[in-house]
């Protein structure tokens, strides 16, 4: 069959071996590392991507020593004991047909435990212990590790090793002067400071032999003061080169740096043109990463020559069958990531296991599964009625049909999607619309009978074997003197409606949406990536160390406040990893953001608050209520009176909670308990 992604389904060779395509799914912790099933979990995670078709995996991150593990806890790589566990997993990929590689990652003074050490006993501003410095011989002894570690693996069945030497990692701390300032043969010059992951690329070559894949991540952009120049990268790219490393992957930004590099509102592919700008200067294999999330835009980038691989790893976490899907020209069909970070690196940052927002099931491999129907058992009751199709009424729709359920999927608007179709018009959170769209082939592609603008009644319900209520949620409309004001308006009503506000607007708020709909009204007219990176102070010359340059802030017009009543922090949102992203868009904007806020009235001269006893009036032309929302119930309520059975999920169940995390586990885990 011909394909539209030739470029990115194109085998790779890499001399002594052969990549099936140009995807690297690449490393992401998962959690599963530390389950304690000796690795079923893992093998069944990675297994379902080696079919799926991609090329190489890369695993989560394991140190080569106690001291480099990010968490006392966490997982290491350092015995044939644990070695030997491994082999069940090297074992499911090759079963699939697929190749894979163990990172390597010694964490530094990244390491949350007192026995964290690095180059220099520097802090980092994101961790409460500081490193020890690094002894000649700990250094020494740290190589070791690595080529240990290396050696091991390949007796576990790996393909390969990734030696992790970006995201501000040991090898990183090594290579930059921001936390490297000693001054023996380690530090002072950048070929000092670089001395570190060549010794260990040339010692796990020493170990591995020839015929074993060497990934290098190299920070090719730190974004952190002190960081490396394009040059000094470059020299360090050809320096890899010739110690021995078969493919050089890229990395952009330190975990301490305050620019977002992933998070939903970076534009897809914004970080390509830094791998390009090194490819020109190296002949190994380069591969790119950051925010590339369809075959798309993969295919758009090694087209045009800016690397010869791409790597993905969130967006295997959304759909394990994305390769194959782009092979069998179904693209439409992939269920895609949408870089929110709020069930992967949100729970990783947690301690919990990561899974997917869209996809429930990422990681719970062997534990949410969708078992076809008997088919030929009469007394399984079939025919389902669901009721609402936003996140929750979707994921159990299709989930059932899938499973071999008729459903009939009632919707009183002429369109799916529900609260999606609010996310999806917030600057930054486009990327919802792919949800919308994933889910419209689904309900083709499983067989659920979809009813748009069909209100669903108890009469008509009552035909059906099983109910599930889905039907979501409105807008709470706090007490406040005044609510009812022509200057007052919810965020459903602003959002779903595009109308126009005035110069002076006040939300009430501070959750998610008061968040979003704050960046909504501040939004500039500028949306081309140049513009994105010069707004966050990126140095696309990169001409700067570390890739940033002083810029000034980008004040909006248009004078915002975004207020709760709670005291404390306002502004973050509810993301572990993106709430500082949406605090500092806000301030870089110039929005006020109020906490232990007191409604008092609403009327023609504005909002009227107390703050620590003094009484304000704000002046605005509008209030924008985001003050929550509570269940629709007026079904489930009828349902209940004439003592009919039903389930209910979603919003409709827990208004409180509202959450599409939430909203479609609790569909897919109910479809597949039916
Ligand atoms: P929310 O997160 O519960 O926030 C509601 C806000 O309204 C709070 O700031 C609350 O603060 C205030 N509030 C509550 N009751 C009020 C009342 N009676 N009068 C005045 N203020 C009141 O809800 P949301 O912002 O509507 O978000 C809904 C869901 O969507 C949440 O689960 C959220 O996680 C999710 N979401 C997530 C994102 C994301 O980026 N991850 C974005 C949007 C939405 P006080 O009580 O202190 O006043
Ligand atoms: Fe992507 Fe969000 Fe799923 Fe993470 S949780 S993989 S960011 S869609």
């Amino acid at each position: 069959m011909a394909t539209q992604f030739s470029h990115l389904l194109a085998p790779l060779d890499l001399g002594f071996t052969t990549l099936r395509n140009r995807v690297l799914m690449g490393s992401m912790h998962t959690g599963l590392e530390e389950a304690k099933d000796d690795y079923k979990k893992m093998a069944a995670f990675y297994a379902a991507r080696a079919k799926g078709g991609v090329g190489l995996i890369v695993t989560g991150g394991y140190s080569p020593n106690f001291r480099g593990r990010l968490h006392p806890f966490s997982s290491q790589f350092s015995s044939k004991r644990e070695a030997n566990k491994h082999k069940k997993v090297t074992a499911a990929v090759h079963a699939e047909g697929g190749k894979i590689a163990l990172q390597l990652l010694h964490a530094g003074r990244y390491g949350m435990h007192p026995c964290a050490q690095s180059a220099s006993a520097i802090r980092s501003p994101i961790s409460k212990f500081t490193p020890s410095e690094m002894s000649h011989r700990q250094i020494l002894n740290t190589i070791k590790a690595f080529a240990n570690s290396a050696k091991l693996a390949k007796g576990a069945g790996y393909d390969g090793v990734e030696l992790m030497g970006s995201e501000g990692y040991l090898i990183n701390q090594f290579i930059c002067e921001r936390t490297n300032k000693r001054y023996d043969q380690w530090g002072i010059s950048y070929e000092n400071r670089i001395r570190l992951p060549l010794e260990i690329v040339k010692s796990v070559r020493q170990q591995v032999g020839e015929d074993f894949i060497i990934i290098f991540r190299l920070s090719m952009l730190d974004l952190v003061e002190q960081g490396s120049t394009l040059e000094e990268v470059i020299l360090l790219a050809n320096e890899l080169e010739k110690a021995g490393v078969t493919i050089i992957n890229s990395g952009i930004g330190w975990h301490e740096s305050r620019i977002p590099t992933i998070a939903t509102q970076v534009p897809r592919a914004a970080f390509s043109w830094v791998t390009e700008k090194v490819r020109e200067s190296v002949s190994v294999p380069l591969v790119t990463c950051n925010r590339i999330n369809t075959p798309e835009v993969a295919e758009q980038i090694l087209a045009s020559g800016q690397a010869d691989m791409v790597s993905m790893a969130r967006p295997f976490l959304a759909d394990p069958e994305f390769v194959n899907k782009a092979e069998q020209n179904r693209s439409q069909e992939i269920n895609t990531c949408i870089g929110c970070n709020q069930a992967c690196l949100d729970h990783v940052f947690k301690g919990k296991r990561a899974s997917c927002i869209v996809n429930p099931q990422a990681c719970y491999e062997t534990e949410l599964v969708l078992t076809p129907l008997d088919l030929s058992n009469n007394s399984n009751k079939r025919k389902i009625a669901v009721v609402g199709s936003g996140p929750a009424g979707l994921a159990v729709a299709t989930s059932a049909a899938e499973r071999g359920f008729e459903v009939d999927l009632f919707e009183q608007q002429d369109h799916v999607g529900g609260q999606f179709n609010l996310a999806m018009q917030i600057p930054g959170k486009e990327e919802f619309k792919e949800t919308i769209r994933y889910f419209t082939h689904r309900i083709e592609k499983t067989g659920v009978n979809l009813l748009l603008n069909t209100p669903a009644t108890v009469e008509r319900l009552k035909s059906y074997d099983q109910i599930i209520i889905s039907t979501g949620v409105q807008p709470r409309v706090p007490k406040i003197e005044g609510v009812d004001h022509p200057k007052v308006i919810d965020y459903q009503t602003l959002i779903g409606g595009n109308i126009e506000l005035g110069q002076k607007v006040a939300v009430i708020g501070a959750g998610g949406i008061g968040i979003d709909v704050a960046t909504m009204l501040t939004e500039s007219e500028e949306t081309s990536l140049d513009g994105w990176l010069e707004d966050w102070g990126i140095d696309k010359s990169m001409s700067h160390a570390g890739g940033l340059f002083p810029h000034d802030e980008h004040v909006s017009k248009r004078q915002v406040w975004v207020m709760q009543r709670k005291q404390g922090r306002v502004g973050k949102g509810p993301g572990k990893t993106t709430g500082w992203i949406h605090k500092r868009t806000l301030e870089k904007r110039g929005v006020e953001l109020l906490g232990g806020v007191q409604y008092d009235k609403i009327d023609d001269q504005g909002l009227h608050i107390t703050m620590e006893g003094q009484s304000r009036i704000l002046d605005v032309d509008h209030i924008v209520l985001c003050a929550g929302q509570t269940s629709v119930t007026s079904l489930s309520e009828s349902l209940k009176q004439q003592q009919i059975d039903f389930h209910i999920i979603g919003g409709a169940d827990l208004a409180g909670e509202l959450d599409a995390k939430r909203a479609i586990r609790q569909g897919v885990e109910l479809a597949a308990n039916l």
